[in-house]
């Protein structure tokens, strides 16, 4: 019987000072499973300034398992898995990141749990956030909390994008064509059989994080927006529960003024109010502009990423003519 192939999906931003070790590790990895599994390294370039492109390229030339993708510029790394998914043509795809904070020595048992054939997704958590910020670990704790109570879809505290995958469930995934992706959430809701495994945080080996703390509260309300629609029901509650306070008011200020004769000049409620209230509605249109916004950017069908140069396995006929 022919032997499976695994497809190895990197997404690098300026990963030069890391890229080296990655690979070396990964190969061992690979000689690891040689009689499992045959190996493909896709490594997706998400526009680097620095030396990633010309080290995949020179990996490429020597070693003919790796494969590679170049953006025209940064698109995130969304779009750098989304690439790397539809490009892989592995049996099985694993997803992993190049600064070795996903440690390759678990594959081995990830792609044996998945062959036993039990599961359809075999996926890493994190049991701790050891060398991260205390505000960082905090905010991240409350936002997996919050996605879980208002979203439909449950995302477990310190799951990570290092998750390795069946073609089946690949293709689900790549069936979710939108422009504005959460992967985790995606994940998620393309269901499946999951296997999550627990390992203690690795610090980056080098280079630094790519995430700064905007960057994180962006993705954590991309997060929410994207999979619930509960922040609008929110809205409309709120307007309810303001109508119903204004109307006990009413009354009690007609009961006030012609039953007891008390006529007060309420000058600071009004002030209070008018800006509680005014308040109250630019924080919903807020909320309503984040999914207008959404929609109007899946309206305009833009591609998701665009290759600059690649050299990969899968032959894609209409997006050869397009790159
Ligand atoms: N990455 C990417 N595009 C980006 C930002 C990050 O492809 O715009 C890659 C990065 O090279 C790394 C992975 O995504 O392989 C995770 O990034 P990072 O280590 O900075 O995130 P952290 O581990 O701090 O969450
Ligand atoms: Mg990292």
């Amino acid at each position: 019987m022919e032997k499976p192939c695994l497809s190895i999906v990197v997404p690098c931003y300026n990963e030069e000072s890391v890229l080296g070790a990655f690979y070396a590790e990964i190969t061992k990895t690979a000689e690891a499973i040689r009689e499992t599994a045959e190996c493909e390294f896709l490594f997706v370039d998400d526009g680097s300034s620095d030396g990633t492109l010309s080290m995949l390229k020179s990996f490429a030339e020597k070693d003919e398992r790796v494969s590679f993708i170049s953006f025209s510029r940064n698109f995130g790394k969304e779009s750098g898995i989304y690439a790397g998914l539809s490009n892989a043509v592995g049996d099985y795809v694993v997803l992993m990141d190049a600064d070795l904070q996903h440690p390759p020595c678990y594959i081995p048992e990830m792609l044996e749990t998945i062959r036993s054939g039990e599961y359809d997704s075999v996926a890493m958590r994190r049991e701790d956030r050891e060398g991260e910020g205390k505000i960082r670990s905090w905010f991240s704790k409350m936002f997996y909390k919050l996605n879980k109570k208002i979203s439909g879809v449950e995302i477990v505290d310190g799951a990570t994008d290092y998750r390795m995958m069946t073609r089946q469930m690949v293709n689900a995934v790549l069936d979710m064509p939108e422009y504005n992706r959460f992967t985790k959430g995606i994940f998620a809701w393309v269901g499946f059989r999951t296997k999550w495994l627990s390992y203690h945080n690795v610090e980056r080996v080098a280079g630094e994080t790519k995430w700064s703390f905007g960057s994180l509260v962006k993705y954590s309300i991309n997060g929410i927006v994207s999979f619930s629609t509960v922040p609008l029901a929110i809205s409309s509650f709120l307007g309810v529960l303001c109508c119903m306070f204004a109307f006990l008011m009413m009354i009690w200020l007609i009961v006030k003024t012609l039953v007891l004769g008390q006529i007060g000049s309420g000058y600071a409620t009004i002030v209070t109010l008018i800006l509680f209230m005014s308040g109250l509605q630019l924080m919903m249109f807020g909320v309503l502009g984040q999914y207008i916004a959404r929609s109007y950017l899946e309206g305009k069908h833009r591609p998701i990423y665009i290759a600059r140069e690649k050299k990969v396995k899968k032959t894609n006929k209409s997006e050869e003519s397009a790159v």
